[in-house]
């Protein structure tokens, strides 16, 4: 087992293993823009960050096809290769990337500790985490089928391939009504599908969304199915489900999106940092301080509202430059 390093090596790395726990200035817990960004302030900032990749390699953008939104890329890019570049910055600098999955977490001494696949210890002085969102699906296999290919989780994101044509919106929250009016403003038709006979919107919202003609409100309608041949063409709803007057449902449209919710990466932090109802992590307004110290949380884990790779690029950097005001206090 690898016990003692020699001293100069530790002094360089400023961690030391000690059978599966091992020391670390500065930890990252995400590989998105939130993550990633946090990495390359603190790399330059001599904190000698290591980061945890968490399963899905760059987050939520991986998932998306083309990324047109992000300053600085004026041809657009995908975002796989956006995040490849976000990487590769970060480890220029000397990030430790590395392909692993937390698995616990201990904030309640004065060590902030954190547990790796659940076999490795890491003891960090800073913690930053920026574990994301993940986006609800309904579970259909043709959601998986269509991924990329008509099914969006992210009108903001992908709205824009959809100018002119139809679309439809499933979900009855602010998210659907803001997704859906966003999309109403760029394609031609947009159909909102909700299970219920109400929206659970905001009453300002739902007004926004009775008042714009091109959106048709299906009540209680449930997407069962999606079909087309290279890609999505319609899908296939059921009405008034498990009622008397129950139908099938046919519909034409090339985008389907889902605006059921998400759910912030945070469960195994939930018993230390306070979180809002819906898990967000809550930090302190204008910072990306949590109520622990050097404990801080940037992108999506923390952001319920903006929910975009600037936006959480932006609070990956304001979580760096937070965790080296607290460590500099901090000896190593
Ligand atoms: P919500 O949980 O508020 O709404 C989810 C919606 O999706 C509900 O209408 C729900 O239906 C529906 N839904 C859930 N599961 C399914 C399913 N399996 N099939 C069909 N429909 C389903 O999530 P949001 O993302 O909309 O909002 C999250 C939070 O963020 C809220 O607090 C919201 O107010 C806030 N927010 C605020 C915004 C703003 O202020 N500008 C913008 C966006 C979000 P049902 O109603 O039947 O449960």
């Amino acid at each position: 087992m690898d016990l003692i390093k020699p001293l100069d090596l530790q002094k360089d790395q400023k961690k030391e293993k000690i059978g599966n726990t091992e020391k670390v200035r500065c930890l990252i817990i995400g590989s998105g823009p939130a993550g990633y960004t946090a990495a390359i302030y603190a790399a330059r900032a001599n904190l000698k960050p290591v980061l945890y990749t968490g399963l899905e390699m760059g987050g939520q953008l991986t998932t998306t096809t083309d990324v047109e939104n992000y300053p600085g890329y004026p041809e657009g890019i995908t975002g796989p290769a956006m995040m490849d570049d976000f990487r590769k910055q970060a480890e220029r600098f000397g990030t430790d990337v590395r392909f692993g999955v937390v698995t616990g977490a201990d904030f309640s001494g004065p060590e902030h500790v954190i547990i790796i696949e659940d076999e490795n210890k890491i003891v960090a002085d800073a913690v930053i985490i920026a574990t994301g969102a993940t986006a609800k699906y309904l579970g259909l296999e043709a959601e998986k089928k269509y991924a990329g290919r008509g099914v969006s989780a992210c009108a903001t994101c992908d709205g824009f391939f959809y100018k002119q044509k139809d679309v439809a919106v499933v979900g009855g929250g602010d998210t659907a009504a803001e997704e859906a009016t966003y999309l109403a403003g760029l394609c031609n038709k947009v159909y909102l599908i909700v299970r219920r006979n109400v929206l659970r919107a905001s009453k300002a919202m739902q007004e926004r969304v009775m008042n714009t003609p091109n959106i048709e409100i299906l009540w209680e309608h449930q997407a069962v199915d999606l079909y087309g041949e290279n890609g999505v063409e319609g899908a296939m709803l059921i009405k008034k489900k498990g009622t008397p007057e129950e139908e099938t449902v046919k519909l034409k449209i090339d985008g389907f999106f889902l605006a059921i919710g998400h759910n912030p990466n945070s469960e195994i932090f939930r018993d230390y940092l306070e979180t809002d109802p819906a898990g967000y992590i809550k930090t302190v307004p204008g910072t990306t301080k949590t109520k622990i110290p050097g404990i801080f949380a940037a992108g999506d884990v923390q952001d319920p509202t903006y929910r975009q790779a600037v936006t959480a690029a932006g609070s990956g950097c304001m979580a760096a430059i937070d965790a080296e005001h607290y460590l500099s206090e901090k000896p190593a």
